[in-house]
Formats: structure tokens, C-alpha cells, sequence
């Protein structure tokens, strides 16, 4: 019995699958998928979309296939599979298909399994999901929270790129010059300023609700005798569920327009590479109180919600639909992306018994409803 959910994530953990790079696992799922039952489609981008059962409700559980780089080779060791992607989130995807499975007969629900692609980078693939509309009542999504912990928020994140430029000059009359590197500090210092201000105005503590920014590259000057005339800086924003994208970028051009009053002469130019808004998940909605009740039986514990600093695809999905979602799956989140990432199997199998639990819950309360 428990044999092949081992044996699935082996497989799953062998074939090695950063970012853009899914094509494999990708039609691994989709064979291993239809063998099971399932009838499975590959979207244009990669994602492999199986559906269990028919009529409603339709419960989308949508996992990742990729993972962040660097291949660990897969082992068992004291009853713990080591492998890049063990914890994120290849475990929880494989429980997720195995839970599914189980209902492929089901004549009173829909479930729905997307395998998507580029977690891990800009989301690709659950944008992709959202293209095609496909309506749901629930949504679970498979990342590593431990196995009787429930993740019901996310902060948003914010790249921003900011380019500063001076008339720039021979370093031996520095004084005549204005340098840009100097110059894109000093915006720098100015701007993190804002972290502090818009935390205050939240009124909790914490580094959930804390907005943070981060200097995260810097790019200017050529090392020889001249002051530099251009650098570029890179920030990263990570944002509370009390404040916006939007928000934090006004913010952003304010302190550059005050910068600009006492520097006239330097040219700041803001361009956004990338944004995902905050997200927090209603606690008490039916998928929530599905699976709080199923991680009880199976535990023997009182599961715990957390709210993460870092982002997930239900941050872009459950903003954009409204429906009820939660993020949960085995797994020690701390152990993302290290080099010794492992999960125990004896949570990996209970986490298949705690989703297959959750499906039949949403499928009992939506009946009764
Ligand atoms: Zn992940």
C-alpha cells in the first residue's frame, strides 16, 4: 500500500526539473496520470491538467512540477527520500495526484489535479490556468506547511529596477562630478525608509505585517578612473496584506520626487520587473474547516495557521477568483531550497490520507449546503 506512493515520488524526484525546464516530469504526469484514469490534457505551457470524477463541486488541487536548481541525488535513508524538490513541493504534488485518484469513479464532484509549471519563476503556469477560467468551488494548492499546519496567507513581492544617471567625469576632480553609484545609495536609504513608516500605520507586529524591502543588486561604475555616470539598483519589496502593490509604488515615486528637489541634476527612472499582490485566505471557509478536521483525525493534533513571509501561486489565484482556497502539504518549509532537502515518508503518506479526507469533506458539506 505504501509502496507506490514512494515509488512515484522517487521517479518524480529523479527526473530533475528547474524552472522551464518541466518538459519531462511533464509527460511523466501525463502517462502516469492517464494510467491511473484521469482524463489528462497538456496546456500550451506545459501544465498537466487530469480531472477525477464528474458533476460538482469542482475542487481544483494544483501543485508545481518545477523546482529551484541544483540536483540532489535521490535517496532513502531512515525512512527519510532526499531529493531537490522532496519538500517543494514534489511531495505534496505527488500526494495530491495519489489522493485524486481515489475518486475517479466519484459521480458527485469533480476533481481536478493541475501539475503546473514555473512556480518558482513568474508563475507561468497558474496564470496560464486562469487564462482558461476553468471554474472551480474550491482550490487547494500543494506547498510544504507540515503536515498539521495550514497556510492561509502570503505577502506580496514587488521587484522594482531603479536607474540613476550623472554627468559623470575623470576621478581625479571628483569634485567636479556627481557619481551615480553615490547617488543611487543615497535613493536607496531614503527609500527604505518607507518600511518603517507604512509598518506603523498597520498597527500589528510582526514580520507578516511588516512591509520589508531589500537591496538585492547593484550595478554601476567601470573600476578605472572615472565617476560613474550610471547605476542601476535592484529592490525587492516584500509586501503585508494591509497594503498594495500600488501602495508601496506611489510610495516609491514620492521619495524620488523629494529626492529630486535637492538632486536636479540626477535622472531616476523606476521600472517595475515583476509583482505578486499579498494575499490571506478567509480562515474559517469550508476548505479550511475540511481540512483542519482531517488533519485532527489523521494527527492527533490541532493544526496551526500560518501566515508566511514569502509568496505562493494561491496569492495570484485566490485574489483573481475569489473561490475558497488554502495552501497545505508534508514537509518542513524550512528545508526549501537547501541543499538537504528530504521528507519524512510517514508524513508524505499521511498527507495523502489528509487530502483524500479533505475531498470527501468539501463533497459531504457541499451536498448539504
Ligand atoms: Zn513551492
Amino acid at each position: 500500500m505504501t509502496d507506490y506512493p514512494v515509488r512515484l515520488l522517487t521517479k518524480m524526484l529523479d527526473i530533475y526539473s528547474p524552472s522551464g525546464k518541466e518538459k519531462e516530469i511533464s509527460q511523466f504526469l501525463y502517462e502516469e496520470m492517464r494510467r491511473h484514469g484521469f482524463k489528462v490534457r497538456q496546456d500550451n505551457v506545459g501544465n498537466v491538467i487530469g480531472e477525477a470524477g464528474r458533476g460538482s463541486p469542482v475542487i481544483l488541487l494544483c501543485g508545481h512540477m518545477d523546482t529551484v536548481t541544483g540536483f540532489i541525488p535521490v535517496r532513502i535513508e531512515s525512512n527519510k527520500i532526499y531529493g531537490r524538490g522532496a519538500v517543494d513541493a514534489k511531495a505534496s504534488l505527488a500526494a495530491l495526484i495519489i489522493a485524486a485518484s481515489a475518486f475517479i469513479e466519484e459521480k458527485t464532484a469533480k476533481i481536478v489535479v493541475a501539475s503546473v509549471v514555473d512556480e518558482e519563476g513568474a508563475s507561468k503556469g497558474v496564470k496560464n490556468l486562469l487564462k482558461e477560467k476553468v471554474a472551480v468551488d474550491y482550490a487547494i494548492f500543494g506547498e510544504p506547511s507540515g503536515v498539521d499546519k495550514i497556510t492561509i496567507g502570503y505577502k506580496g513581492d514587488l521587484r522594482i529596477e531603479i536607474t540613476c544617471k550623472t554627468i559623470g567625469g575623470h576621478s581625479a576632480a571628483h569634485w567636479l562630478y556627481e557619481s551615480a553609484v553615490e547617488k543611487a545609495i543615497e535613493i536607496w536609504n531614503e527609500i527604505r525608509k518607507i518600511s518603517s513608516s507604512a509598518t506603523k500605520m498597520g498597527g500589528n507586529s510582526g514580520h507578516f505585517y511588516t512591509l520589508d524591502s531589500c537591496l538585492t543588486g547593484i550595478r554601476g561604475g567601470k573600476g578605472n578612473s572615472t565617476v560613474p555616470s550610471k547605476c542601476q539598483i535592484i529592490l525587492d519589496f516584500r509586501i503585508p496584506p494591509n497594503l498594495s502593490v500600488a501602495q508601496v509604488i506611489n510610495e516609491v515615486h514620492k521619495v524620488i520626487e523629494e529626492y529630486q528637489k535637492t538632486n536636479p541634476k540626477v535622472s531616476v527612472k523606476v521600472k517595475v520587473i515583476d509583482f505578486v499582490e499579498p494575499f490571506e485566505a478567509d480562515a474559517k471557509s469550508p476548505v479550511v474547516k475540511a481540512l483542519s478536521r482531517s488533519i485532527r483525525e489523521v494527527t492527533r493534533r490541532t493544526p496551526m495557521l500560518l501566515r508566511k513571509t514569502g509568496t505562493g501561486d494561491m496569492n495570484i489565484f485566490g485574489r483573481e477568483t475569489h473561490v475558497p482556497v488554502v495552501t497545505y502539504g508534508p514537509g518542513d518549509p524550512a528545508l526549501s531550497h537547501t541543499a538537504n532537502e528530504y521528507i519524512v515518508v510517514r508524513e508524505y503518506l499521511d498527507s495523502i490520507e489528509i487530502y483524500k479526507r479533505t475531498i470527501n469533506k468539501l463533497i459531504e458539506s457541499h451536498e448539504s449546503a
